[in-house]
């Protein structure tokens, strides 16, 4: 029997024996009556009372529903008493009786409103986490279908932790009213983690264009205003949905479902929502080793890097290297960045792996750099530490700590980091300019911000992308989009540097439009550290 039905069956017997044991109290009642011990009543009325408090408590609405009415049912009957007897000294009893009543219904509203409060989520007013599932079981044992839709902000944390509780309180507020205009009486809203809602819609054949239309609406820019300042602030946002009966029948597996899909979807940076399906789990099952993977590496030292050499177009001198992370179980399997950094990203894993590899090149550079002052390196440093208010604070600590020169340093920061707080972004990179280090945008042109927001970025280096790199010898207009990046980044008063050359002809092309710098196998590819020291001092 399904679990729902099973606690109402409970809480049914409980009240049938509740009721039995009433009426014995109210038959002993009326023998005590007629044997003229009249002195019991009292005690027996306050036994009734207690089992009326029983009923409450054990089945809410019908517990006080048969509760009031019994004691009312218990009133009447006194009542007849007294008017058959003529005997006034049971009149206290009625009033008794009546005082019972009041305090049972009072007691029965504070229990309902201790219920609601119990599955409300107390910020925005949504169903919390345990009022969901109740509300699943109940559709599960009617058995009529729907889907759940899942809704997380991303980038929540980051505003959050830059602009402070006040803001990120009235921000959930605000998302949560716009899911709640746009479900309206199609489902039902729950809110059930920091930045995640989950909704429970009725019609389970337009959970996926309701789930994409639903993004549409959190992406609109959002205003919050707190202590009489206002700011303003894009969202980033996934979604996961899952159907009823389809993909599962029990409250929990639905949830990990929809939990399974969104994941899918904040892996892909998908823009739309996705539906889930089997194979997703398996794709989690990997996540989850690969996290633990991290973990130990960070503890027991697996991680190690490499460096690609960077040149100048003209006369091919050694610009500097890119370092680039490399994680090596003990059984010698390699795991590649572009498995584990998303997967670190979505946690809070990557601020520890990006302060491992600042902390890693300084030190493997410093002997470098005191021997050739002209040799820069870069570090890639993910959106969320970028637009962290932490950031700088750990930048300096560890020039500090290393005794690096922050001449030679470069940071990697991609068009990404824009999105997610782009005010504290900003003033990160200007702090690092303030600091003597360099700032390069990578992967450029795979899309993320207009050139607007670009070109309004204190830094010193564009990076294009080698999707783009890749295109540029059969496709006019990705030749065209690079020959436009380099005159930009030029105007910018940016140098520009192309990425993932891989052979001659994209070599010429660029030196025709103008690039200054390359990176990519055509002049060399990732070496070790001993092999990236040679090169930088000979
Ligand atoms: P990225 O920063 O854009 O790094 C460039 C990637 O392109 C590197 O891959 C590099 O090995 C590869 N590459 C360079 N030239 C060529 C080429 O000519 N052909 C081909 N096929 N590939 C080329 P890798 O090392 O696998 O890194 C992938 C991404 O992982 C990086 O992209 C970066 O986003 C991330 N990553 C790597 N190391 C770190 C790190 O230390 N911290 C953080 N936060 N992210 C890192
Ligand atoms: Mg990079
Ligand atoms: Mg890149």
């Amino acid at each position: 029997m399904k679990r729902e039905m099973k606690q109402k069956t409970k809480s049914t017997i409980l009240l049938t024996i509740l009721v039995v044991i009433y009426l014995c109290l109210e038959i002993l009642t009326a023998v005590f009556d007629m044997k003229g011990y009249q002195s019991f009543n009292g005690v027996l009325m306050a036994f009734k009372y207690g089992v009326c408090l029983l009923m409450i408590s054990s089945s809410q609405r019908r517990g006080t529903l048969v509760g009031i009415l019994l004691m009312i049912i218990s009133g009447l009957l006194l009542l007849r008493v007294v008017i058959m007897t003529q005997y006034l000294g049971l009149l206290p009893g009625v009033f008794n009786m009546i005082f019972y009543i009041i305090t049972l219904y009072v007691i029965s509203l504070d229990f309902k409103k201790k219920e609601k409060e119990n599955v409300t989520d107390m910020l925005t007013g949504d169903l919390n986490r345990r009022g969901l599932y109740k509300l699943l079981r109940g559709k599960i044992d009617n058995e009529s279908p729907f889907a759940l839709v899942c809704v997380n902000l991303d980038n929540f944390k980051a505003i959050n932790d830059n602009y402070g509780h006040g803001y990120g309180d009235k921000l959930l507020c605000e998302v949560s009213r716009r899911i709640e205009k746009k479900v309206g009486n199609l489902g039902t809203v729950a809110r059930i983690g920091g930045a995640e809602y989950i909704v429970c819609l009725e019609d389970e054949k337009i959970a996926e264009s309701f789930a994409n239309e639903l993004l549409d609406i959190i992406k609109e820019k959002v205003s919050i205003t707190d202590n009489d300042m206002t700011i303003d602030c894009y969202l980033i946002c996934y979604a996961g949905v899952t159907l009823y009966p389809k993909d599962a029948d029990t409250a929990e597996n639905l949830i990990k479902n929809v939990d399974i899909a969104l994941n899918e979807a904040v892996g892909r940076k998908a823009k739309t929502a996705c539906v889930f399906d089997e194979k997703m789990a398996d794709v989690l099952k990997r996540q989850l080793e690969v996290e633990r993977y991290i973990k130990d590496a960070l503890e027991k030292d697996y991680f190690f890097t490499v460096y690609q050499p960077q040149y100048e177009m003209e006369g091919k001198k050694l610009r500097g290297f890119e370092s680039l992370l490399r994680l090596r179980l003990p059984d010698g399997t390699m795991i590649s960045p572009g498995e584990f950094i998303p997967i670190a990203e979505k946690g809070n894993l990557i601020l520890q792996i990006d302060d491992y590899v600042l902390k890693r090149v300084m030190k493997e550079f410093k002997p470098i750099v005191e021997q050739n002052k002209d040799v820069m390196v870069s570090v890639n440093v993910s959106a969320k530490n970028i637009g962290n208010s932490t950031f700088i604070p750990t930048i300096k600590r560890i020039l500090e700590e290393t005794g690096f020169p922050p001449t030679n340093l470069e940071i990697e920061i991609t068009e990404y980091c824009m999105v997610t707080s782009i005010d504290t972004t900003v003033d990160n990179i200007n702090a690092l300019r303030t600091l003597g280090v360099e700032v390069a945008l990578d992967d450029f042109g795979t899309g993320y911000t207009s050139l607007n927001y670009v070109s309004k970025l204190p830094i010193n280096l564009i990076k294009i992308d080698k999707s783009l790199i890749d295109d540029i010898t059969n496709n006019d207009n990705s030749r065209e989009f690079a020959h436009l990046v380099i005159s930009m980044g030029h105007i910018m008063d940016c140098h520009v540097i192309a990425e993932g050359v891989e052979d001659t002809k994209q070599l010429q092309l660029l030196r025709e439009d103008g690039c200054d710098y390359v990176q990519g196998y055509v002049w060399g590819k990732p070496l070790g550290y001993e092999a990236a020291k040679d090169i930088a001092l000979n």
